[in-house]
């Protein structure tokens, strides 16, 4: 075997095990592994969880933070201050802010990231012609999805439509939509109905950012009935994931109901984004504001496959944020009052198992023979322990490859007498 992981915990109600990686996969798991691997690597009893997938991050948008201040925080404004930031971005720039948000990641132990560049008249195909590059550039340490997104509008953006295709021409390989960026309900529906003509035509899977408000009276904002539809019309169950459904979160529980019921039967997949959807939502409330999230909680309890991801790094949609899906899933559990060990553990599969079945890997993910060796060992040792500690990321592996190797040595001085001094704090990577 090319590597074996001695004493690893991946289940707190059984024994530690070895974990045996050849030729990238998993090929065994057992109490004992007889034989040596060519490298071995003593895990010491800490956990061991398959990588971890951010199914909705935007790359080429990140660190703008303090280029061009936001000021009052509304939506209004995030998409008004990037867009000035978008008209503005550079192929250097952008290779480098993004390869700070993939190199955060990796460090974190995501192995798999679905990236949404904006394709629009601002910033044309930049950002998807950036993530192609670095699609290549990361392929041994990550896998990178690329969504191609039409923040402003397909009806409303002159042009949209064939910088879509010829998004998808350079490898962009899923169809993106912004339903509610349209001037009317009609142009929503005709927008949503050119996302599923266009994914149906190239045989591509469907990730939308949709009904992203406070409330859904206006219909734009409301259209998750409408897709649930045409996915089950066009038998595309189990293809379409949408990102935020804040709306949703804003409708009665019996208005609520039949929409989620739709979303289950149509096999939606739906990504809350809570760092964002927070931090922007309920900004209008003066008293009782609003959490802004997506009812996790009742999809969660319907059978939805709820998955969650950072969205934005450091801009003015999400002025906070460092690629990991660990404090992410803590920051969840708080807003969604997950907190017995039954719902943290469900929060940990968010941001794993239920997050790869969003972008399409479910066959060939987890921490079981057959499976692709992508693996992340937490410096912690009861998976229990995962959320509360969000411990160091000791290895990561790829593919079966170690992309990353953790220490972090800290001790409480009680006149120890020692010297205290320590090396200079690593530069920021790139
Ligand atoms: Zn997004």
């Amino acid at each position: 075997m090319d590597i074996v992981l001695r004493g690893v915990r991946i289940d707190d109600e059984r024994p530690l095990v070895d974990i045996g990686v050849e030729s990238g996969r998993i090929v065994e798991i057992a109490e004992t592994i007889e034989g040596r691997g060519d490298e071995e690597i003593e895990a010491g009893g800490r956990v061991a969880l398959p990588g971890f997938v951010e199914p909705h991050l935007h790359l080429e948008k990140a660190f703008l933070h303090r280029r061009l201040p936001a000021r009052t925080g509304t939506l209004e404004e995030a998409i008004r201050v990037t867009g000035v930031l978008k008209a503005q971005q550079e192929r250097e720039d952008v290779l480098e802010r993004s390869r700070r948000v993939l190199d955060m990641a990796v460090r974190n132990g995501t192995t798999l990231i679905r990236a949404h560049p904006d394709v629009d008249p601002i910033q044309g195909l930049i950002g998807v012609e950036t993530a192609v590059e670095l699609r290549k550039e990361y392929q041994d340490l990550l896998d990178l999805q690329i969504v191609a997104f039409p923040q402003e509008g397909i009806l409303k953006a002159a042009g949209v439509d064939d910088l879509m295709e010829q998004a998808l021409d350079m490898g962009a390989d899923v169809v993106g939509g912004c339903p509610y960026n349209e001037l009317s309900w009609d142009d929503t529906k005709a927008h949503i109905d050119k996302v599923f003509d266009l994914a149906a035509r190239r045989g591509l899977p469907i990730d939308m950012h949709v009904d992203f408000a406070d409330d859904a009276d206006d219909r734009r904002f409301a259209s998750a009935r409408y897709i649930a539809e045409k996915t089950i019309e066009t038998g595309y169950q189990g293809r379409v994931a949408l990102g935020h459904v804040t709306s949703l979160g804003a409708l009665s529980p019996d208005e609520a109901k039949p929409v989620i019921d739709l979303l289950r039967r149509a096999d939606i997949h739906i990504v809350t984004l809570p760092a964002t959807d927070v931090y922007l939502g309920g900004r209008k409330d003066e008293a009782r504001p609003r959490r802004g999230l997506t009812p996790v909680r009742a999809l969660h309890e319907a059978g939805v496959n709820v998955a969650y991801s950072s969205n934005n790094i450091r801009n003015a949609f999400t002025p906070f944020g460092r690629a990991d899906p660990l404090q992410i899933g803590n920051l969840l559990a708080h807003l969604v009052q997950f907190g017995t060990p039954d719902q943290q553990a469900e929060i940990l599969k968010m941001g794993t198992v239920n997050a790869a079945r969003v972008v399409g890997v479910s066959d060939d993910y987890g921490l079981a023979v057959g499976k692709q060796a992508d693996i992340v060992i937490l410096d912690t040792l009861t998976v229990a322990d995962a959320l509360l500690d969000l411990p160091a990321r000791s290895w990561v592996l790829k593919r079966g490859r170690v992309t990353v190797v953790t220490t972090v040595e800290s001790r409480v001085c009680r006149g120890c007498g020692e010297n205290h001094s320590l090396k200079a704090p690593q530069a920021a990577p790139r």
